[in-house]
């Protein structure tokens, strides 16, 4: 690959996810300035406090330059709070919560009711043949997926947990949590065609 794939390191689970691309040998860097997003060709939003990590964003002058990326086709994957950060349409965020859209969806925050704000699962991922281990925590749901993306996994009620449209992926629960490194390697691939 000729640009390394860039992990948005603001707030949130970030090392898990240069960890996690360490381990499948793809070459990364953390992001925190418009520089360094200018020097990756793929980025992925962690996990973490999606109010927080759009914040900082701001201050640190990457809000409008990340939506920017996007739009132009950035390949970027989203987890968990990155899931929220790349939805076009957002639900029960705070007052004047915003995101860097991009993703067709409408995604709900913290969906889960308290008893079940963490769990664990084995789901069905489009594209991979053995289950994937899901961790879910505080997460959000896509709610609703509109006629530019398509689902990719589900909970057994049917309720959609991971979406893909373009270059952009999103999936509501933590990978790099639980040693499952195949969606990074299905990302990876999608920033190697992308390039
Ligand atoms: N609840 C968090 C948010 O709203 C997301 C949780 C997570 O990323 N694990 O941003």
């Amino acid at each position: 690959m000729a640009l390394p794939i860039g992990v948005l390191a603001l707030q949130g689970d970030f090392r898990e996810h240069a960890a996690t691309l360490d381990h499948i040998g793809v070459q990364h860097r953390l992001v925190r300035t418009v520089e360094e997003l200018e020097s990756v060709a793929g980025l992925i939003i962690p996990g973490g406090e999606s109010t927080t990590i759009q914040k900082l964003a701001t201050m640190f002058g990457l809000f409008e330059p990340i939506s920017e990326k996007i739009r132009n086709g950035l390949p970027v994957f989203g987890t968990c709070a990155g899931l929220i950060l790349i939805a076009d349409r957002l639900l029960d965020g705070i007052e004047g919560q915003s995101t860097f859209g991009g993703l067709d969806v409408t995604v709900r925050r913290n969906a889960f009711g308290h008893q079940s704000d963490s769990f664990e699962i084995d789901l069905d991922f489009a594209g991979l043949d053995t289950p994937v281990h899901a961790a879910f925590i505080r997460a959000p749901i896509i709610e609703s997926v509109g006629p530019n993306a398509v689902a990719l996994a589900t909970l057994p009620d049917g309720r959609i947990v991971a979406a893909g449209q373009g270059n952009l992926l999103g999936i509501s629960f933590h990978p790099e949590v639980t040693g499952e490194h195949r969606i990074h390697r299905l990302f990876a691939d999608l920033v190697k065609r992308a390039i």
